[in-house]
C-alpha cells in the first residue's frame, strides 16, 4: 500500500491490509455508476487531480489518510455507530461550545505562488455558525491568495469559491445526521479502537 505521507496507514499492514483491500474494493464497485468522482472521505467533488488509492479516490493527502482508516471502521458495529453519531448531532459544537446540530461543514481553500497552486477542502465537525465561518474565511483567503499561480490558480481559486458560496447558501439537513457525520463518527470510533486495542505496529512481528 502507498500513502503519501501518512502515519496511519503504516500502522496497518498484512492481513490487516488485505482486508482493508477487499473492503475498499466493495465500496467502490457499488458506487462506480456515479460519472463525477467525489472524495471518498469528505465527499467533495473532484475536478482536477486528486488521490488515488486503487479505485478509491480522495482529494488530498489528508483525505487519502483520513479515508484509510474508513475501511477499518467498517467493523463497528452498527448500532454503536448510531447512538453516537446522534449524540453528536443533537450534542454542543465541539468548537464554540454552542448549541447544535453538530454536522460537517466542508471548506474549501485554495493559494498560488508562481507556478505553485495548492488547493484543499477540509470538513469540519462544528455547528452551522462555525461551519459558516470557515468556509467565508476560506473563501476570503483563497479570493486574497488564490489568483498567483499559472494556470491553477485561475481554474482553481473561482471552483474554491464557488464550492464555499455554495456551502454558506445550503448547509446538511439540520433534522439529521448527514452520511459524512457518519462516516467521521465512524473513524473516530475506530481510531479510538487501534489506539486503545491492536493498535501496535504488527512491524514488530517481522
Ligand atoms: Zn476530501
Ligand atoms: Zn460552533
Amino acid at each position: 500500500m502507498r500513502s503519501a505521507s501518512g502515519a496511519p496507514v503504516r500502522r496497518i499492514r498484512g492481513g490487516r491490509a488485505r482486508r482493508l483491500r477487499a473492503a475498499l474494493g466493495m465500496r467502490t464497485r457499488a458506487r462506480r455508476g456515479a460519472s463525477v468522482p467525489k472524495c471518498d472521505y469528505c465527499g467533495s467533488t473532484i475536478l482536477f487531480g486528486g488521490k488515488r488509492d486503487g479505485e478509491f479516490r480522495f482529494c488530498n493527502d489528508r483525505c487519502h489518510q483520513s479515508g484509510v482508516l474508513l475501511a477499518v471502521s467498517r467493523q463497528v458495529p452498527d448500532n454503536l455507530v448510531q447512538q453516537q453519531v446522534w449524540s453528536v448531532h443533537q450534542g454542543r459544537c465541539p468548537r464554540c461550545g454552542g448549541t447544535g446540530p453538530t454536522d460537517v461543514h466542508v471548506s474549501h481553500r485554495v493559494w498560488s505562488a508562481l507556478v505553485l497552486t495548492s488547493w484543499a477542502s477540509r470538513p469540519q465537525v462544528s455547528c452551522r455558525r462555525c461551519g459558516m465561518k470557515s468556509q467565508a474565511g476560506d473563501a476570503l483567503f483563497s479570493l486574497v491568495l488564490g489568483w498567483w499561480g499559472f494556470p491553477w490558480g485561475l481554474v482553481m481559486t473561482p471552483v474554491q469559491i464557488g464550492r464555499n458560496l455554495v456551502g454558506l447558501a445550503k448547509g446538511p439537513d439540520p433534522t439529521k445526521p448527514s452520511p459524512q457525520l457518519e462516516k467521521i463518527v465512524r473513524m473516530s470510533m475506530a481510531n479510538r479502537a487501534l489506539v486503545t486495542g491492536s493498535g501496535k505496529p504488527d512491524a514488530s512481528s517481522s
